[in-house]
């Protein structure tokens, strides 16, 4: 008997048998590697384009597990859903169960008059719904887990974008990184005794990452890097001149009266300053009396006035 997931869908239940060429571990599933696995459907994800359910399974021996299965129809998707097992299984075997979820493999078989593909991996957590929610430390831990995937011969790439869809908190507030589907293989060439991934320090510059989607994810999409000047007079100002008052007047336009740069210039880094103490501590920012700051995805290493 090959090992089945019973599956509850329409008054009657469908049989998927394991696919044995997928390779999961469904050894903890089924010792032997024969058994019914009866499922029980625990939710239902939205905003995914297949069938994604949180279950239960049940072996023989009355052993439950707790897995997400993610079904697909159409051979896209089944492609896409092959090539996510083929991740955890070639690549990513040796993350399983730490940044990355562990992989049962795929049950296949006919449900509802189609043929459908069920990728079964270990239920891992909720996923992230906002990274510039989440506390620096998290972010840290997420982008070294993306190095360590890279690492291993695997990006998210252009398809896949790497965002807050891609990492899950688990119970203990870890993160693990899933959603595979589109990854693909990768020789990184990122050396991480170039760049230490660590919250407000300055962005290196773009070149030494040896790697977009791991300078991508660190710029924009964990935000992990401190702005450092504001822009006065259509120059930057960095954050060393700005403690020094005399070093910033002496950058005002000729013709601008002291006391008026002094006007023009004091609010604005009183404003940046005030903003970078509240973005340590994740705290709203403060609006400048001439107009927004903004510290965020909008300006990138620097911040200007809207006024
Ligand atoms: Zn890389």
């Amino acid at each position: 008997m090959p090992l089945l997931l019973l599956l509850p869908v329409s008054g009657s239940i469908a049989e998927l048998e394991y696919d044995i060429t997928s390779g999961g571990n469904t050894g903890q599933l089924a010792p032997s590697g024969e058994d019914k696995l009866n499922v029980s459907i625990l939710h239902h994800f939205k905003g995914h384009k297949g069938p994604v359910l949180q279950c239960k399974l049940t072996n023989s021996e009355l052993q439950q597990f707790h897995v997400v299965c993610k079904f697909s129809t159409n051979q896209p998707k089944i492609d896409a859903i092959r090539n996510e097992c083929k991740i955890y299984e070639q690549k990513l075997r040796h993350l399983q169960g730490t940044i990355i979820p562990r992989c049962y493999g795929i049950f296949q078989g006919m449900m509802d008059e189609k043929f459908v593909v069920c990728l079964v991996t270990e239920y891992s957590g909720t996923v992230v719904k906002d990274f510039y929610k989440t506390d620096w430390d998290f972010r840290i831990d997420v982008i070294n887990a993306l190095v360590t995937v890279h690492k291993a011969g695997v990006r998210y790439g252009r398809a896949g974008r790497f965002g807050e869809s891609k990492v899950l908190v688990n119970c203990e507030g870890r993160h693990v990184l899933f959603n595979l589907d589109k990854a693909e293989e990768h020789t990184c060439e990122h050396d991480s005794s170039q760049i230490t991934f660590t919250a407000h320090a300055r962005c290196p510059s773009g070149e030494k990452f040896l790697c977009t989607e791991l300078y991508d994810a660190s710029d924009r999409t964990l935000d992990l890097w401190e702005p450092y000047y504001v822009v006065l007079w259509d120059r930057a100002v960095p954050v060393e001149t700005m403690k020094d008052m005399n070093a910033v007047l002496a950058l005002a336009p000729e013709g601008l009266p002291h006391d008026e740069a002094y006007k023009e210039a004091k609010p604005l880094i009183d404003a940046f300053m005030e903003n970078l103490g509240h973005r340590r501590r994740l705290e709203p920012l403060v609006k400048a009396d001439d107009g927004l700051i903004y510290l965020t995805r909008s300006t990138k290493g620097g911040q200007s006035i809207n006024s």
